[in-house]
């Protein structure tokens, strides 16, 4: 639901408008037959972490972004970025000018398999709804997002979800409250996720790619016994192998990780991003330290989840 702001003021805040919102990783990953569209078909459980881009928006005359942190002079804030595209997605749908000031602070790291583009569009739909006081729901807020990044729906509702279609369709998954402790191992650089299907579809035609995952059953009814040597064994994600053959270090991160006795540890959705699964948060901070030490990422950070999605702060 769409948080509601006074009657007096016709729905419309005078602003600003800050949003705080998560990234993703994916506890399953299955990758199926290329649809015609040029998107493959995905049966993933997509889970939001403690690893959080901030979005603050305020009125203005024209529309324009600023920013600072991860991806700072990398990152085009012109027509191309996320939350320019959002923005006008949402102001065209509404039929009002697409005026604000938008400011962005990053953490979640480019191009890292963490879906921080689709996460500074769910905010950027949901910030845009309250300032101009278009009073969509989260579920129309997601059908504006979704041609702009299959992630976009599920940042929006966050938690632990089901995705299908190309990952836009979103359920959610109600699991007993748990929370999971996470190790995100940090890459310096990015990987492109159109490549790395690329490669997933080149490793099959040549037949060495391993065997694609079946249903995210496993995976539901682990999550639901709160025993993370269960979850581990249930985790899965069909692009591990294609990220790890365009980056081969990925199997250092991955050995580092077990070395320092993680519970067990996964590329996150396209990568390079590997994350690590802990039995609780002082387990976490001891792998983080162990990774970082052994030098094979450019960061490691400890994340909780499941966390909300988009969120006015
Ligand atoms: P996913 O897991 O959804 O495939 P990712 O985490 O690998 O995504 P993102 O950081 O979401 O990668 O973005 C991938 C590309 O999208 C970037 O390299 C950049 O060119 C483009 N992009 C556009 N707007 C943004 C934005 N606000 N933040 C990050 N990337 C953006």
């Amino acid at each position: 639901m769409t948080e509601a702001w006074g009657p007096e003021d016709g729905g419309r805040r005078p602003g600003p408008v800050r949003i705080r919102v998560p990234a993703k990783i994916n506890l399953h990953l299955g990758v199926g037959p290329l649809r015609p569209d040029g998107f493959h078909e995905l049966t993933t459980v997509y889970h939001a972490v403690g690893l959080f881009d901030e979005l603050r928006a305020s009125h203005g005359d024209t529309l324009a972004l600023t920013m600072e942190g991860e991806g700072q002079g990398e990152l085009a804030l012109d027509e191309t970025n996320l939350v320019i595209r959002a923005a006008r997605a949402l102001a065209a749908h509404a039929r009002v000018p697409a005026y604000a000031r938008l400011h962005l602070r990053k953490s979640i790291p480019l191009a890292g398999g963490l879906a921080g583009g689709s996460a500074d569009a769910a905010a950027t739909l949901l910030a845009c709804d309250a300032l101009w006081g278009t009073g969509l729901s989260r579920d129309e807020l997601a059908e504006i997002g979704a041609p702009l990044g299959s992630d976009i729906p599920f940042l929006l509702h966050g938690g632990t979800a089901l995705g299908t279609g190309r990952g836009e369709v979103v359920s959610p998954i109600l699991a007993r409250p748990t929370s999971w402790h996470w190790v995100l191992a940090i890459a310096g650089d990015g990987l492109s996720t159109p490549e790395v299907y690329r490669e997933l579809d080149r490793l099959r035609a040549r037949g060495s790619a391993p065997a694609a995952l079946d249903s995210a059953d496993g995976l539901m009814s682990a999550l639901r016994q709160r025993d993370p040597k269960v979850l581990a064994e249930a985790l899965g994600n069909d692009l591990q192998a294609a990220a790890v053959s365009l980056r081969p270090e990925l199997a250092d991160v991955l050995k580092a990780g077990s070395d320092a006795g993680a519970v067990t540890g996964l590329v996150s959705g396209s990568g390079p991003t590997v994350v690590f699964l802990a039995t609780d948060s002082g387990h976490a901070e001891r792998l983080a330290t162990a990774l970082t030490s052994a030098g094979v990422c450019r960061e490691a950070r400890t994340a909780r989840g499941p966390m909300p999605g988009a969120r006015i702060t």
